[in-house]
Order: C-alpha cells, then structure tokens, then sequence
C-alpha cells in the first residue's frame, strides 16, 4: 500500500449525519447559515478571538485580508512559504517582495530587508511556516516603527499557541486553511481574523459580494464570493468533536519519529515550537542526500513530500533575485508522513532508511 505524506481525517458518519439531516430540513445551504455561524462561534471561544470569518479556502482568505487592511501598493513576504502567499497578493495586482530567511524561525530576516524595498510596500505578509512562530514580537515591532501592516499567513497553525494565547491573536490579520491536508479540515475552507472591528466589518462584507447581511439595506458594496458554505461547516463541525482525538494521535506519532530519528544527521525544523503536529518537516546536510532518502523511501512506496520547494523567488511568474538561505533550505528539506493511522512499523522504516543513508 502506498503511503502519502497526509492523509486527510474524516468526521464520524454518524456526527456527519447528523448535521446533514438538519440541512435536509431546513435547506438553507449558504449565506448567513447556522451552521456557519455555530462554526465560527466554536472557533472563536477556541481560539480566543472576537474577529473570526470563516471562509470558502485558505487563499481567498489571504485576499480579503489585503483588501479588508487596504493593502494598495505592494507587500513584501517571505520566499519559504507556499505559493499561495505571493499569488494572492499577485491576483489582486499587488507587487511582491522576497526578503531572505533565517534558518532559526525560517522567516522573514529583518536585518535584510531592504530599505529601497519598504518604501515601495504597505503590508508585511509572513507565514508561521509549519507552526514555528515568524518572529512576532520583533517583526511587529519593526512593522510598526515603519508604519507597515502586518498579516500573518497561519494556515499551518489551527491551535497553535505563542506566549500562551493563540498564535492568531497577533499581527493586524491572520489567516487559515481548512484544506483537506490541513489538520482540521472543511473539505476546503479556511478563515480570516482581524485585530480590529472595522477591518471585520468591512471582511464580513467582502465575502458575501458586497452585501451585509447584517444591516438593512439591501444596497450591495464591492466584493467577491469567498463564503463557505453550510455543508462544509457540517463537516467541519462534525470533525471539530474529534479534533482532540486527531491532535493526540498526531502528537503520539511526531514523538516516535522524535525518538527514533538520529538527530545528528539532519534537523526537525519545528520541534523547540509550539506546533500541531501535522508536520514533520526534516532538513538534511545536502540536496544530494536529501534527493537520495526521497528516491530510497518512494522506493518502498512511500511518499514524503519536497515542501517548501522550490524557493519561490524563483519561480517563474515571480521571479525575484537569488536569496541563498531560503534556495538552499527548500532544497533540503522533506516533510516526512504524517496522518492519524500511520502505523509504528512504517515509522520505523522510514527513520531506518533516514539512518542509513542522511
Ligand atoms: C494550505 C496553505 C495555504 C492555502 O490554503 P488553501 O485553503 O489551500 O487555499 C496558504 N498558505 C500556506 C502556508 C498553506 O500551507
């Protein structure tokens, strides 16, 4: 049997039923649901936020937050991330920015952001890149001496804590995906949060195509349809009664490969970090031996993944100069299988052949 690096989880049939029937019942399907609306209330008191809108996918979520901030020049972000962080800025005709890494937090180095590159952007875009927090404190600090805003991708950090709050409370917006890979999943989906009220107000407007669903007029502003709807919210309301039991078996998993990997030879990138467990990202010494435990492991039919890579200054559509740290990382990083029933034996194989050949 093959073995991918994910495997999606799935919510009890019968919790799923459930919220199924009651929309057989009451056939309200999108716009202004309840399920929606319970979906997001959940994940407000979990989260411990007061601006949460639950959306239709991850990027999107990225577009309404630059629009929702008034983002309108360019946005500088880092190029160890997933491609959805710059294309969301490209589709709405912003320019991007590459700034190198550090090889602490994989984020963003403030000590090489270019002075010629600030002017020319309002927003700073980071990614909390597999749960490691991207330099919060500092970055915003840095954000606000220079009068930047700051939005952070988080789409890896569904209950992810920093300085023992979720990691969504900082920063002007941050975003999450619900993707099926995601380790809480909406089938697609995902969420937007926002430090303040009016940036909310303006989202919650954004997603449903102008239309406020809250005020009484019936006069539409601008928008686009980012909304999610009610039968993703069933599943995810469904799964969220198992998140517990996902995030324990995820936990359990990321400590065998903890134990069994030999730490000498390569680097679990997010394990002095709070994160989820839904990754177990490893950096090896070189591209070639990296290359080599890839071939060995598809080998046995397993599959890890080449995440984040390549670098995306370089790829074509946006391409950028050479920025050597993040280059160099995405070529030697795999992200080795993770899902809720991956069996002790396959991890025992994988950090084998890790051993034998790193
Ligand atoms: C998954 C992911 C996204 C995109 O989310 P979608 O819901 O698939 O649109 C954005 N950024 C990062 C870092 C991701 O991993």
């Amino acid at each position: 049997m093959n073995i991918y690096v994910t495997r999606p989880s799935v919510p009890n049939l019968k919790i799923f039923s459930k919220y199924l029937k009651e929309l057989y019942k009451t056939r309200m399907l999108t716009t202004n649901g309840k399920l929606v609306k319970k979906l997001e209330d959940k994940l407000k008191k979990k989260f411990g936020v007061k601006y949460l809108l639950v959306t239709c996918n991850g990027t999107i979520s990225l577009e309404i937050a630059l629009k929702a901030l008034g983002i309108k020049r360019g946005v500088l972000t880092s190029p160890f991330s997933y491609v959805s962080t710059p294309n969301a800025c490209k589709w709405l005709n912003l320019k991007v920015f590459f700034s190198d890494i550090e090889i602490k937090k994989y984020t963003i180095d403030l000590n090489k952001i270019n002075q010629k590159v600030l002017n020319k952007v309002d927003c700073i875009l980071p990614t909390h890149v597999f749960g490691i927090e991207a330099n919060i404190i500092k970055l915003c600090n840095f954000a606000k001496k220079n009068k930047k805003k700051v939005i952070f991708d988080a789409a890896h950090c569904f209950g992810v804590k920093y300085k023992k709050k979720s990691i969504l409370n900082y920063g002007d917006a941050s975003i999450l995906s619900f993707q099926a890979t995601k380790i809480f999943n909406t089938c697609e989906g995902g969420a937007v949060i926002f430090k303040k009220k009016k940036d909310f107000l303006k989202a919650r407007k954004l997603i449903n195509i102008g239309y406020d669903y809250y005020s009484k007029s019936a006069i539409p502003s601008d928008g686009i349809n980012a909304k999610m709807s009610e039968l993703n919210a069933a599943w995810g309301l469904a799964l969220l009664e198992k998140y517990n039991d996902i995030l324990s078996k995820k936990r359990k998993i990321y400590q065998t490969y903890k134990k069994k990997l030999n730490k000498s030879n390569i680097k679990i990138i997010n394990e002095i970090f709070d994160n989820n467990f839904n990754y177990m990202p490893i950096i090896f010494k070189s591209q070639k031996i990296k290359d080599l435990v890839f071939k060995k492991l598809k080998n046995k039919k397993i599959f890890a993944r080449k995440y984040f890579y390549p670098s995306l200054n370089t790829l074509k559509h946006l391409k950028s100069k050479n920025l050597n740290i993040s280059e160099s990382v995405s070529s030697k990083i795999l992200c080795l299988p993770v899902f809720e029933n991956l069996k002790p034996i396959t991890i025992q194989t994988i950090c084998n052949i890790i051993k034998n050949y790193a």
